[in-house]
């Protein structure tokens, strides 16, 4: 899947689109979500353009990927989330419904979050 460059998070990076900020650096910027599910929900966000977690994984530089990664443990340290827990998750494609083809990771906290997955129906 090749990058689209008009996402809405690539408008957001670029500065098009106003975003909430909670931080951003050189290869990073995080951002509360617009719809969020939990009392803290964060999305964390590599500033260059990688489609989802496949794509970063494979083809982001060491310095982008540490960058990243210190990121996200510095944005749940500061949101308080640490001691209390949290839950850092991405979707990749369809079986995981990706909405938005940029790739980021979501940090939920601020509550119990129950288990990770729902279990199967019986
Ligand atoms: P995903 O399904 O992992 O691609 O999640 C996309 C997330 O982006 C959803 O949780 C949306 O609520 C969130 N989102 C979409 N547009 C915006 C926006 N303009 N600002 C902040 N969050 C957004």
């Amino acid at each position: 899947m090749s990058y689209d460059p008009n996402n809405i998070f690539a408008k957001i990076i670029r500065g098009e689109i106003p975003c909430n900020k909670v931080f951003e650096d050189d290869h990073v910027l995080a951002f509360h979500d617009i719809s969020p599910q939990t009392p803290t929900h964060i999305l964390v966000l590599p500033k260059g353009a990688y489609v989802s977690f496949a794509d970063f994984s494979q083809q982001a530089s060491p310095e982008e990927i540490a960058a990243f990664v210190r990121a996200v443990g510095r944005i749940a340290a500061e949101a308080g989330l640490v001691e209390p827990g949290y839950r850092i998750l991405a979707n990749h494609g369809v079986h995981a419904h990706q909405e938005v083809p940029h790739f980021h990771l979501h940090l939920f906290g601020g509550k119990d979050l129950g288990r990770m997955i729902k279990p199967p129906e019986k």
